[in-house]
């Protein structure tokens, strides 16, 4: 049994058990056996299974909410845009089954089509920092290209995955189709790369683990997505909305208290606005509404351990601190949202994903200034990019390696559209119209037609 705390107080909201090597061994078994009953299930019926799958979730969007505001400490806000995405990309990928089609090659002598087959036994390995969203955008298309899943939730974050399977086996999800099982990375997760039964991998979380997951994936050749860390650029050009650049900076890297891969956490002002921006920045900074995330309109909240913030202080420890919001006193996993001026870009802040609520300043020149800077890092998954001229937006959004920019605003993650990472942030892109044939193989069948 592990405990599981409330981060906003520290309390503890409930014991969930961990599973044993022969508890997941089993597991994989009887998904194993079930992916032979569902990939046959009729692709229209597997569809309306999704669509019950969605609507049982929509009718119990609050209850989850409420159980991400316990359990992570997210604000309340929050949590219930989290429940609804997973309710949003079930429905996205139900639409999915009826439209899996192969091709037609024309080649003589006969017919040529392709097919996409599903996998088997799907593990998805979740973090502990959107724990409902990021798992279902791994099994709600792995689900709906005929694979079953298990599970895997971070030990921080259990309780939502589990009362998901609740909600899909209430759904009519078959038995054995979609399993949670909790416990440790080290035992759950292991066993998902080196069980020859699972035959892909769908893992969201550090560069490290990921790194020894894709390295574990190898002798099997498992396949694999990896959605992994992020340090990201906010490039703000002096011709930008300035106002507006500054107002909406807090929400790109404080937002889930900066625990966030696509966190903007390295910004970049054109330095003939570099005064202004932060004059701009610290009233915007200073309002953020860090409480109790339950209260209705809370902005940030707690980490989600002491582990985390005491991580997150150590790098606030002796750097440059321009300024900072505030927290509530008490118990609780809290740090204030902080702005540090980066002294160059050596700065362990500036390189570092800190996966927390701070975020470093630094002076760039010119466009080829900012494109050097903004790809001085072994990560690439999001970033933005703030200017008027049109042009300027283009040549930067080509320039910078990174899998998701955003031009005059912050946003990354809409679940029909791409999501992913270049260099160490990732492998692989989840969500958009493509995430299907990530879960399956192409069959390519050619049938002779002479006599
Ligand atoms: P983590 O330590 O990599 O853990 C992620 C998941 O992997 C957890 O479920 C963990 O289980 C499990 N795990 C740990 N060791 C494992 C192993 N040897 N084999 C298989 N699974 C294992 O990351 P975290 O501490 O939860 O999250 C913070 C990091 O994740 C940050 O660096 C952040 O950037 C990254 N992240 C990236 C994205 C993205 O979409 N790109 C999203 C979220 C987070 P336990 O809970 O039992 O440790
Ligand atoms: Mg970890």
């Amino acid at each position: 049994m592990s405990e599981v705390l409330n981060p906003a107080t520290g309390e503890v909201v409930g014991f969930v058990p961990a599973s044993s090597l022969a508890q997941v061994d089993a597991a994989v078994g009887r998904a194993d056996a079930a992916f032979r009953r569902w990939r046959a299930v009729a692709p229209g019926e597997r569809a309306r299974v999704l669509r019950r799958f969605a609507a049982v979730v929509d009718a119990h969007l609050e209850e989850l909410a409420r159980l991400e505001v316990r359990n992570s400490g997210h604000p309340i806000g929050n949590a219930r845009w989290e429940a609804g995405n997973v309710r949003d990309v079930l429905d996205y990928y139900a639409g999915a089954p009826e439209r899996l089609t192969g091709r037609q090659i024309p080649v003589p002598g006969g017919l040529d089509v392709t097919f996409h087959e599903p996998l088997g036994v799907v593990g998805v390995i979740v973090p502990w920092n959107f724990p409902m969203p990021i798992a279902a955008w791994g099994f709600a298309p792995a689900l709906a290209a005929g694979n079953t899943v298990l599970l895997k939730p971070a030990e921080l974050t259990p309780l939502t995955a589990l009362r998901l399977a609740e909600l899909a086996r209430e759904a009519g999800v078959p038995d054995d189709v979609f399993t949670v099982l909790p416990g440790a990375g080290s035992v759950v997760g292991e066993r998902f790369v080196t069980h020859p039964a699972v035959r892909k991998i769908c893992f969201t979380g550090s560069t490290e683990v990921g790194t020894r997951i894709m390295a574990g994936c190898a002798a099997q050749v498992k396949r694999l997505t990896l959605e992994l860390g992020g340090k990201s650029a906010n490039l703000v050009f002096a011709d930008a909305d300035l106002e507006r650049a500054a107002a909406t900076a807090p929400y790109a890297v404080f937002d889930n208290a900066g625990q966030d891969c696509c966190a903007r956490s390295r910004i970049l002002v054109q330095r003939p606005v570099y005064d202004r921006f932060l004059e701009l920045l610290e009233p915007a900074v200073r309002a953020l509404r860090v409480e109790d995330p339950a209260r209705e309109g809370a902005e940030m909240g707690p980490l989600i351990s002491a582990a985390q913030r005491d991580r997150v202080a150590r790098y606030v420890d002796g750097a440059n601190v321009a300024f900072a919001g505030s927290r509530p006193d008490g118990p609780g996993f809290w740090h204030a949202p902080t702005v540090l001026l980066a002294d160059s870009v050596a700065d362990r802040h500036w390189r570092e994903e800190i996966f927390g609520p701070v975020v470093s300043v630094l002076p760039f020149d010119d466009e080829a200034d900012a494109v050097r800077l903004a790809n001085d890092t072994e990560y690439g998954l999001s970033g933005s990019i703030w200017t008027r001229d049109v042009g300027r937006a283009l040549r930067m959004a080509r320039a910078v390696e990174a899998g998701n920019l955003s031009v005059n605003s912050h946003s990354s993650v809409r679940y029909w559209t791409p999501f992913g990472g270049m260099k160490r942030s990732g492998l692989g892109r989840e969500l958009g119209p493509d995430a299907l044939h990530a879960f399956t193989d192409v069959k390519n069948v050619f049938i002779a037609t002479e006599e």
